[in-house]
C-alpha cells in the first residue's frame, strides 16, 4: 500500500535574523482513500490556521504550498528570501531541502535528527508503566495449599470410650476401653495407655483391630494376646 501524501510541518528552523520557518514531513500512514490515509482525509477538511502551523494538514507532498504556510519552499518562504532578503544558514537550508526530498519521495524511516529537537507537534511518549495485574483471589488460596498440612489433630486428652472390635469368642460382650491417639513409627493408632494396648486407627477414626502391645522399651508393637478377650 502506498504511503499517504499528507504534508505537515515538522522541525522549526530559523533564518539568520531569527524568524522561524518549518521543514516538512510526510505522513507515515497508508493511503487508503486516494493519496491520503484516513486521518489525513479527515484533516483535509479542517480549515488551515496559519497561527498553528504544526499538527495541521498542509496539503499533499509535491503539490503547491498553502499561501500562509511557513514551510520551507512555501510562497511565504520564497517571498521572505527573494523580496525581504532573509538569509538562511547552509546547515538549515540543507536540513530543509533534505526534508522536502524525503517527503516527496516518501520514506518509512523515522525523522532525521528527531532526537536533537523533538518537534512540539509530536505527542509526548507515553510513559509505559509495567502492567500490574490485580491479584486474583486464587493467589492467596494457592499459597495456602503450599503451606505444610496442618499438624495432626491434638491427641484427645480425655480418653474416649470405644467399643473393641475384637469379638469375644464366647460372648458378645461389649468392652469399654479408654484409648488415646498415639503415633508409633509414624503410624497413628489408638492406644490404651493403661494396658499398653494398640488398636488400629481406621479411616473413619474409629477403633479397628487389636494390633498388640506397645513395648515402650523396644518402641514397637509386640504381639500379645488381647487379655480382654481372654476374660
Ligand atoms: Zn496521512
Amino acid at each position: 500500500m502506498a504511503q499517504c501524501k499528507g504534508r505537515y510541518a515538522d522541525k522549526e528552523l530559523t533564518f539568520t535574523n531569527g524568524r522561524e520557518f518549518y521543514t516538512e514531513i510526510r505522513c507515515l500512514g497508508k493511503a487508503l482513500t486516494g493519496d491520503l490515509c484516513k486521518k489525513c482525509v479527515k484533516n483535509e477538511h479542517i480549515p488551515f490556521n496559519p497561527r498553528l502551523q504544526l499538527d495541521q494538514f498542509q496539503g499533499k507532498v509535491g503539490e503547491e504550498y498553502f499561501k500562509k504556510s511557513v514551510l520551507y519552499g512555501s510562497p511565504w518562504y520564497l517571498k521572505k528570501v527573494e523580496r525581504d532578503n532573509y538569509e538562511v544558514s547552509q546547515e538549515n537550508l540543507a536540513t530543509a531541502k533534505q526534508a522536502q526530498r524525503d517527503a516527496l519521495y516518501g520514506t518509512q524511516m523515522p525523522r532525521k535528527k528527531k532526537e536533537e529537537a523533538p518537534a512540539p507537534a509530536a505527542p509526548a511518549p507515553k510513559e509505559v508503566k509495567p502492567e500490574v495485574k490485580p491479584k486474583k483471589p486464587r493467589a492467596p488460596r494457592k499459597k495456602k495449599e503450599e503451606t505444610p498440612p496442618p499438624p495432626p489433630a491434638p491427641e484427645p486428652t480425655a480418653p474416649i470410650a470405644v467399643e473393641s472390635a475384637e469379638e469375644p469368642l464366647e460372648a458378645l460382650e461389649v468392652i469399654k476401653i479408654p484409648v488415646t491417639l498415639k503415633t508409633i513409627h509414624g503410624k497413628q493408632v489408638w492406644y490404651d495407655s493403661k494396658k499398653s494396648k494398640v488398636y488400629e486407627l481406621k479411616k473413619d477414626k474409629t477403633v479397628g483391630q487389636y494390633l498388640g502391645r506397645f513395648d515402650s522399651a523396644e518402641d514397637k508393637i509386640v504381639d500379645f494376646p488381647d487379655s480382654d478377650v481372654d476374660v
